[in-house]
Order: C-alpha cells, then structure tokens, then sequence
C-alpha cells in the first residue's frame, strides 16, 4: 500500500476511494462478499508471476513445482468440501467454468436448457446476448407465474419435447431450493447431462446447508466468490472420471491460457477458510439473516416473490411502492446502499427497468450484522424507496443524506478491513 500510493497515486487513489465504499456502505447485493486478508494476500502475491499452462506434473513451462503444489492443495480441499472426484480449479469465473463444462460433453450447435434470464436464470444458461445462446439451440424453462418456483412438470415437458442434450439447474435470481432429484430423473429420462451451476449457494452447500448437487449432477459449476468467500474466479466439480478428463481439456487448451495461479492459491485459501467449523456458522447466519430481513420487508408493505426465502438471497416485489427496480437502485445507490434491480415473474417492465430488487445477506454477515440488525436495514432501505421522486431514482436530497448518516453508523459498528482503513486514514 506504501509503495502503490508512491508509485501511482492515480490508482491508489480509486482504490482508496472503492475502500471508503465498502467499509462505508450497506452492500446487499446477493452475488457480492468481502473476503479475509489472507486470501488478499495470496491474490496479490507474487504467484501472479508464473506461467503454468497445463496441469500439476504435467506442464508446458518449467519451474512449476511450488504452484504444483498450491493447484494440489486447492484440488484437494475443494474435493474435501463437496465431496467430489474431480475438480478443475483453473476457470478464471463462472461464466469460462459454464462455457468449458458445455463444451466438454457436446458441440456447438447442439440444445441445451436453462432457466431463462428473466427467471432468474445466469446469462451463461442461454441468453441470446450471450456466447451460450449463440453457440447452442436454447430451450428456456421458468418459474410458475402463481407459485413462482419451478415448475418441474413443465421442465420435463420441454426436455422430452425438445431432448435437449444439457439441462442447466442453478440460476442468479431463485431463492428457493431447487430438486436436483427431480432434475436428474428429468435429464435420465431424456437422455441429457445435468449440469448444476451452484454458484449462488456454493458456501451454503459446502456448510451442509443446501442439498449438495453433486448428488445428483453429472456436472457442478461454479463461482468462488459469492457465499462461498473466496477470490473472484470459477471452478468444475464431478464424480465422473470421463467427464472430468474432457473438462480439463476444454478449460485447457480449449478455452484458456496460463491459469492465474495467484487467483488459485488464493482459492486454496478460502477453501480452508471454508473447511472451518466457523465457516458453518456464518452460513447459517447468512439464512438467518436472509429470513429475517424478508420478512421485515414484509412487515413494512413490499411483497417478497415466492413468499420468502431458503437460501441468502430473495427478490422485493416494488409494486406495492409504485417504484422501479431502476429507480430504488439508484435511489439506494445516493443513500450509499447497493442492490440490482431486477426482473420479477409475470414482469411487464423491461430487464433495464424493471418492477423488483435482488437482495442478499452474505456481505452485510461477513461484517458481523445478525438478525438484530436486519429491521434496521429494511427500515433503512425502506425509507428511500418510499421517498424516490422520480423514474431515475431522484430523491429528497435530506433523506439521502439522513439515510447514508445512519447507513455509516451502523456499519461503523461493524468495521471491516480496519487496519487498511486506519493506515490510509480514511
Ligand atoms: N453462474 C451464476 C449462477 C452466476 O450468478 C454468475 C455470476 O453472477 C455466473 C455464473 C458468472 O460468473 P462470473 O461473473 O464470474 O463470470
């Protein structure tokens, strides 16, 4: 930090000001978390400096024998967690783990299904906007438009009909536990692989707290950096050894490089941070916190999508407010809260606009906040969108700043990195 700050003041300056962000402000966005020093440390270590195309003991570069050991140790561990045979822990993020899993048991060209984005489906599930939708023929399952959970009659309607050759579970947006049982039966039936993109509930699948897909699935995706806390990066789970071994190959040479072995060792990291008897608890605390806050939102007038929620995360139905998603998320955004805006069932606005938010709780728990907190936050949240004046998210300038006075008290109270805070004397 002393040297960054001597050598490019320009950019220690924006990164002193995105710290200030986050020590200061509410992050609720559901994909977001803050990880420990120590994976910190190893992502910006001096192992950024190797090439390692290849494998451990089988690479294209020499001098590869410590982050042999470091991809070891992260294999190792992530197996441990989910109980699985394989693990390739290269992807860069969670969209090159979903591009590698696909291509690894089809061709382009071939169908494949998912939940639609606007369902609460990945854009890597097949957006037309995305390589998945322009590789592959897509076929899009949602949510009943009633019960606003999946609908698995539907789902085996549209695998039989269309014999897709993946079936992609998992999604950005779906609070609910999915059956991957029931999924699989379906992917039986029809001859397809089942893939689980587990990114979202990775951390609570790890802590036992979400059925682990690799029950059930052919393949696991996933992210790292979501609930499961570590760096930002992705990672492929299977039990089948096949499988496995035409993974590595599409994540290299199919469709990376030289893995980053800095963002891996890190990884390895948060995998025994993972491994922890704590890392249970603040699970558990994520969905404590997770119900709690729903239903203070609730008990204020906004409708929760589904009527609730079984993992961290949940959607906020604005139509009671007469709000945009755009506009609270602007709105928000001025009173120093982070959400996104998005789509809920039976949508009439545009993905840009939008009539819900997408809130969660594993940032606001790594910072220590529990369920006393959380009518706290929704009061808080609350009051802005109550207050927005206009589509853009125009709010009476007082309420912004009343809001983001109490909105730094209260993470005041839950500090974050204080040693990197008081060395730059913010
Ligand atoms: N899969 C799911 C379910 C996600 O929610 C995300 C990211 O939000 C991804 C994949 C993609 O991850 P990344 O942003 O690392 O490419």
């Amino acid at each position: 930090w002393e040297v960054l700050g001597k050598k490019d003041k320009e950019v220690f300056d924006i990164i002193i000001k995105e710290l200030k962000r986050q020590e200061h402000g509410l992050e609720l966005i559901a994909s977001e978390n803050f990880v420990s020093r120590a994976v910190m440390e190893a992502a910006g270590s001096i192992m950024t400096n190797k090439y390692a195309e290849g494998y451990p003991g089988k690479r294209y570069y020499g001098g590869c024998q410590f982050v042999d050991e470091a991809e070891n140790l992260a294999r190792e561990r992530a197996k441990r967690l989910f109980n699985a045979k394989f693990v390739n822990v290269q992807p860069h993020s969670g969209s090159q783990a979903n591009m590698a899993a696909y291509l690894a048991v089809t061709e382009p060209g071939m169908t494949i299904m998912g939940m639609s984005l606007s369902h609460g489906g990945h854009l890597t599930h097949g957006s037309p906007v995305n390589f998945s939708g322009r590789l592959f023929n897509v076929v899009a399952y949602g949510v009943d438009e009633e019960s606003e959970v999946i609908d698995y009659d539907t789902v085996r309607k549209l695998a039989v009909e269309h014999k897709p050759a993946v079936i992609v579970a998992g999604g950005s947006a779906y609070s609910r536990i999915i059956d991957f049982k029931k999924f699989r039966e379906i992917a039986d039936e029809v001859g397809a692989v089942l893939m689980v993109d587990m990114a979202h509930f990775a951390g609570l699948v790890a802590a036992g707290l979400y059925p682990n897909p690799l029950d059930f699935a052919h393949i696991v995706t996933t992210t790292t950096h979501k609930t499961l806390r570590g760096p930002r990066g992705g990672m492929i789970l299977t039990n089948d050894e096949e499988i496995g071994k035409s993974i590595d190959k599409t994540i290299f040479p199919g469709t990376q490089g030289g893995p980053l072995m800095h963002v891996i060792a890190a990884k390895a990291v948060s995998f025994g941070e993972a491994l922890k008897d704590e890392f249970k608890v603040y699970q558990q605390n994520i969905l404590n916190n997770a119900k709690k806050l729903s239903s203070s939102f609730e008990e204020r007038g906004l409708r929760i999508v589904s009527g609730g929620t079984d993992t961290h995360l949940f959607l906020v139905d604005l139509t009671p407010k007469n709000v945009t998603g755009k506009a609270a998320e602007k709105a928000l955004e001025r009173a120093e809260i982070t959400v996104n805006k998005n789509t809920i069932p039976k949508e009439t606005r545009s993905p840009f606009v939008t009539s819900g938010i997408r809130v969660g709780t594993p940032a606001v728990t790594t910072r220590g906040m529990t369920e006393a907190e959380m009518p706290l936050i929704a009061d808080l949240v609350v009051k802005v969108i109550e207050n927005v004046t206009g589509d853009k998210g125009e709010i009476d300038e007082r309420v912004a700043k009343e809001v983001s006075s109490q909105v730094k008290e209260l993470t005041d109270r839950f500090p974050l990195y204080t040693d990197l805070v008081s060395r730059s004397e913010l």
